[in-house]
Protein backbone atom coordinates (compact mmCIF):
# COMPACT_ATOMS: atom_id res chain seq x y z
CA UNK A 1 0.00 0.00 0.00
CA UNK A 2 1.47 3.62 -0.97
CA UNK A 3 2.08 6.01 1.96
CA UNK A 4 1.60 9.35 1.32
CA UNK A 5 2.68 12.41 3.60
CA UNK A 6 -0.11 15.32 3.63
CA UNK A 7 1.92 18.51 5.10
CA UNK A 8 -1.06 21.16 5.29
CA UNK A 9 -1.76 23.49 8.42
CA UNK A 10 -5.47 24.15 7.36
CA UNK A 11 -6.79 21.16 9.43
CA UNK A 12 -10.18 21.33 6.92
CA UNK A 13 -7.81 20.36 3.97
CA UNK A 14 -5.71 18.54 5.33
CA UNK A 15 -8.27 16.21 6.22
CA UNK A 16 -10.59 16.17 3.19
CA UNK A 17 -7.54 15.29 1.16
CA UNK A 18 -6.67 12.36 3.42
CA UNK A 19 -10.37 11.07 4.20
CA UNK A 20 -10.31 10.76 0.11
CA UNK A 21 -6.89 9.38 -0.68
CA UNK A 22 -7.94 6.53 2.17
CA UNK A 23 -10.77 5.70 0.67
CA UNK A 24 -8.61 4.98 -3.24
CA UNK A 25 -6.62 3.27 -0.54
CA UNK A 26 -3.87 4.81 0.34
CA UNK A 27 -2.05 5.02 3.72
CA UNK A 28 -1.61 8.40 4.62
CA UNK A 29 -0.32 10.71 7.43
CA UNK A 30 -0.62 14.42 8.02
CA UNK A 31 1.99 17.09 9.29
CA UNK A 32 0.41 20.48 10.44
CA UNK A 33 3.34 22.42 10.56
CA UNK A 34 6.34 22.79 8.20
CA UNK A 35 8.92 21.79 10.91
CA UNK A 36 7.25 18.18 11.55
CA UNK A 37 6.53 17.79 7.57
CA UNK A 38 10.63 18.46 6.56
CA UNK A 39 11.64 15.93 9.67
CA UNK A 40 8.58 13.48 8.48
CA UNK A 41 9.82 14.44 5.18
CA UNK A 42 13.34 13.23 5.71
CA UNK A 43 13.45 10.49 8.16
CA UNK A 44 10.47 8.41 7.35
CA UNK A 45 9.92 7.17 3.24
CA UNK A 46 6.85 8.19 1.87
CA UNK A 47 6.21 7.12 -1.99
CA UNK A 48 4.54 10.50 -2.44
CA UNK A 49 4.33 13.78 -0.83
CA UNK A 50 1.67 16.72 -0.83
CA UNK A 51 2.69 19.67 -0.16
CA UNK A 52 1.01 23.04 0.96
CA UNK A 53 3.54 25.97 -0.04
CA UNK A 54 2.59 28.52 3.04
CA UNK A 55 3.29 26.95 6.06
CA UNK A 56 4.07 27.84 9.76
CA UNK A 57 7.86 27.18 10.99
CA UNK A 58 9.46 26.00 7.43
CA UNK A 59 7.57 26.84 4.55
CA UNK A 60 7.07 24.43 1.35
CA UNK A 61 9.73 26.30 -0.24
CA UNK A 62 11.96 25.14 1.86
CA UNK A 63 11.01 21.40 2.71
CA UNK A 64 11.20 21.00 -1.12
CA UNK A 65 14.41 22.07 -1.73
CA UNK A 66 16.16 19.67 1.36
CA UNK A 67 14.04 16.90 0.69
CA UNK A 68 15.28 16.96 -3.02
CA UNK A 69 18.66 17.37 -2.05
CA UNK A 70 18.24 13.79 -0.79
CA UNK A 71 15.26 11.98 -2.14
CA UNK A 72 13.36 11.39 -5.14
CA UNK A 73 10.24 11.32 -3.62
CA UNK A 74 7.38 12.50 -6.10
CA UNK A 75 6.20 16.07 -4.51
CA UNK A 76 2.54 17.86 -5.35
CA UNK A 77 3.21 21.20 -4.01
CA UNK A 78 -0.14 23.21 -3.55
CA UNK A 79 -0.65 26.78 -2.92
CA UNK A 80 -4.06 28.79 -3.08
CA UNK A 81 -2.24 31.63 -5.33
CA UNK A 82 -1.64 31.13 -8.84
CA UNK A 83 1.31 33.24 -8.60
CA UNK A 84 3.20 31.23 -5.86
CA UNK A 85 2.43 28.17 -8.14
CA UNK A 86 4.33 30.06 -11.27
CA UNK A 87 6.93 31.31 -8.82
CA UNK A 88 7.69 27.73 -7.66
CA UNK A 89 7.80 26.86 -11.01
CA UNK A 90 10.39 29.25 -11.80
CA UNK A 91 12.93 28.19 -8.60
CA UNK A 92 13.13 24.73 -10.13
CA UNK A 93 13.14 23.05 -6.84
CA UNK A 94 11.81 20.12 -8.59
CA UNK A 95 8.61 19.44 -7.32
CA UNK A 96 6.99 17.11 -9.79
CA UNK A 97 3.66 18.48 -9.97
CA UNK A 98 1.97 21.66 -8.79
CA UNK A 99 -2.35 22.73 -7.99
CA UNK A 100 -3.81 25.87 -7.40
CA UNK A 101 -6.42 25.68 -4.41
CA UNK A 102 -9.30 24.62 -3.73
CA UNK A 103 -9.19 21.73 -6.01
CA UNK A 104 -11.53 19.17 -6.42
CA UNK A 105 -10.08 16.10 -4.36
CA UNK A 106 -10.77 13.67 -7.12
CA UNK A 107 -8.59 15.46 -9.27
CA UNK A 108 -5.38 15.38 -6.73
CA UNK A 109 -6.43 11.64 -6.05
CA UNK A 110 -6.11 11.42 -9.97
CA UNK A 111 -2.36 13.07 -9.91
CA UNK A 112 -1.42 11.31 -6.92
CA UNK A 113 -2.12 7.78 -8.40
CA UNK A 114 -0.42 9.36 -12.01
CA UNK A 115 2.79 10.22 -10.34
CA UNK A 116 3.44 7.01 -8.57
CA UNK A 117 2.77 5.34 -11.32
CA UNK A 118 5.05 7.11 -13.72
CA UNK A 119 7.15 6.90 -10.16
CA UNK A 120 7.18 3.33 -9.71
CA UNK A 121 8.06 3.01 -13.94
CA UNK A 122 10.98 5.16 -13.55
CA UNK A 123 12.06 3.00 -10.47
CA UNK A 124 11.31 0.08 -12.14
CA UNK A 125 13.19 0.54 -15.32
CA UNK A 126 16.25 1.29 -12.93
CA UNK A 127 16.56 -2.11 -11.59
CA UNK A 128 18.99 -4.25 -13.15
CA UNK A 129 18.42 -7.86 -14.03
CA UNK A 130 20.77 -10.34 -13.45
CA UNK A 131 23.38 -11.30 -15.73
CA UNK A 132 22.41 -15.33 -16.13
CA UNK A 133 24.03 -18.01 -18.80
CA UNK A 134 21.87 -20.75 -19.56
CA UNK A 135 22.55 -23.79 -21.61
CA UNK A 136 21.42 -26.93 -21.75
CA UNK A 137 20.13 -28.01 -17.76
CA UNK A 138 22.82 -25.83 -16.47
CA UNK A 139 22.00 -21.81 -15.15
CA UNK A 140 24.75 -19.85 -14.10
CA UNK A 141 23.51 -16.47 -12.44
CA UNK A 142 26.42 -14.59 -12.32
CA UNK A 143 25.26 -11.53 -9.87
CA UNK A 144 23.89 -13.90 -7.20
CA UNK A 145 26.84 -16.20 -8.02
CA UNK A 146 24.41 -19.04 -7.89
CA UNK A 147 24.49 -22.26 -10.02
CA UNK A 148 21.90 -25.03 -10.71
CA UNK A 149 22.14 -27.76 -12.84
CA UNK A 150 18.56 -29.54 -13.78
CA UNK A 151 16.59 -26.92 -11.45
CA UNK A 152 18.56 -28.29 -8.16
CA UNK A 153 21.09 -26.20 -6.87
CA UNK A 154 24.47 -26.82 -6.05
CA UNK A 155 27.66 -24.97 -4.38
CA UNK A 156 31.22 -24.00 -5.46
CA UNK A 157 33.87 -22.58 -3.97
CA UNK A 158 35.25 -19.12 -5.45
CA UNK A 159 37.55 -20.66 -8.02
CA UNK A 160 34.91 -23.03 -9.03
CA UNK A 161 32.61 -20.52 -9.83
CA UNK A 162 35.23 -18.07 -11.72
CA UNK A 163 36.70 -21.28 -13.98
CA UNK A 164 33.04 -22.55 -15.01
CA UNK A 165 31.74 -19.18 -15.61
CA UNK A 166 34.55 -18.22 -17.28
CA UNK A 167 34.46 -20.89 -19.66
CA UNK A 168 30.45 -20.88 -19.87
CA UNK A 169 30.87 -17.62 -20.64
CA UNK A 170 32.93 -18.17 -23.79
CA UNK A 171 31.29 -21.27 -25.18
CA UNK A 172 33.43 -23.79 -27.56
CA UNK A 173 36.51 -21.30 -27.07
CA UNK A 174 39.47 -23.75 -26.10
CA UNK A 175 41.83 -22.40 -23.26
CA UNK A 176 45.10 -24.26 -22.03
CA UNK A 177 45.54 -24.60 -18.89
CA UNK A 178 48.30 -21.94 -18.63
CA UNK A 179 45.65 -19.51 -20.26
CA UNK A 180 42.99 -20.43 -17.22
CA UNK A 181 45.12 -20.26 -14.90
CA UNK A 182 46.10 -16.94 -15.86
CA UNK A 183 42.55 -15.44 -15.90
CA UNK A 184 41.12 -16.47 -12.81
CA UNK A 185 44.19 -17.13 -10.34
CA UNK A 186 46.31 -13.72 -10.03
CA UNK A 187 49.61 -13.62 -10.71
CA UNK A 188 50.73 -14.09 -6.63
CA UNK A 189 48.96 -17.41 -6.05
CA UNK A 190 50.89 -20.19 -5.24
CA UNK A 191 49.97 -22.95 -7.57
CA UNK A 192 50.43 -24.02 -11.11
CA UNK A 193 48.56 -25.30 -13.89
CA UNK A 194 48.17 -28.26 -11.99
CA UNK A 195 45.25 -26.81 -9.67
CA UNK A 196 43.20 -25.80 -12.86
CA UNK A 197 43.17 -29.46 -13.33
CA UNK A 198 42.18 -30.41 -9.86
CA UNK A 199 39.47 -27.51 -10.26
CA UNK A 200 38.33 -29.07 -12.89
CA UNK A 201 37.82 -32.34 -11.39
CA UNK A 202 35.39 -30.94 -8.71
CA UNK A 203 33.62 -28.99 -11.22
CA UNK A 204 32.69 -31.90 -13.47
CA UNK A 205 31.53 -33.81 -9.71
CA UNK A 206 28.83 -31.44 -9.85
CA UNK A 207 27.61 -30.71 -12.74
CA UNK A 208 28.27 -33.84 -14.80
CA UNK A 209 26.04 -36.90 -14.95
CA UNK A 210 28.54 -39.19 -15.84
CA UNK A 211 32.61 -37.44 -15.01
CA UNK A 212 33.99 -39.93 -17.82
CA UNK A 213 31.40 -38.82 -20.51
CA UNK A 214 31.64 -34.61 -19.62
CA UNK A 215 28.59 -33.24 -21.51
CA UNK A 216 29.84 -29.55 -20.60
CA UNK A 217 32.96 -29.03 -20.24
CA UNK A 218 35.29 -31.23 -22.63
CA UNK A 219 39.25 -32.05 -22.30
CA UNK A 220 40.85 -31.17 -25.21
CA UNK A 221 43.76 -33.49 -25.39
CA UNK A 222 47.60 -32.00 -25.74
CA UNK A 223 45.73 -28.20 -25.38
CA UNK A 224 43.42 -27.73 -22.27
CA UNK A 225 39.80 -27.60 -22.13
CA UNK A 226 36.50 -26.13 -23.66
CA UNK A 227 32.58 -25.45 -23.01
CA UNK A 228 31.14 -27.56 -25.46
CA UNK A 229 27.41 -25.84 -26.59
CA1 LIG B 1 -1.09 26.87 4.29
Amino acid sequence: MSKILIVEDESTIADLERDYLELSGFNVEVASDGQAGLEKSLSEEYDLIILDLMLPEVDGFEICRQVRAKKNTPIIMVSAKKDDIDKIRGLGLGADDYMTKPFSPSELVARVKAHLARYERLVGSAVEENKVIEIRGIKIDITARRVWINGEEKSFTTKEFDLLTFLASHPNHVYTKDELFSEIWDMESIGDIATVTVHIKKIREKIEFDTSKPQYIETIWGVGYRFKV
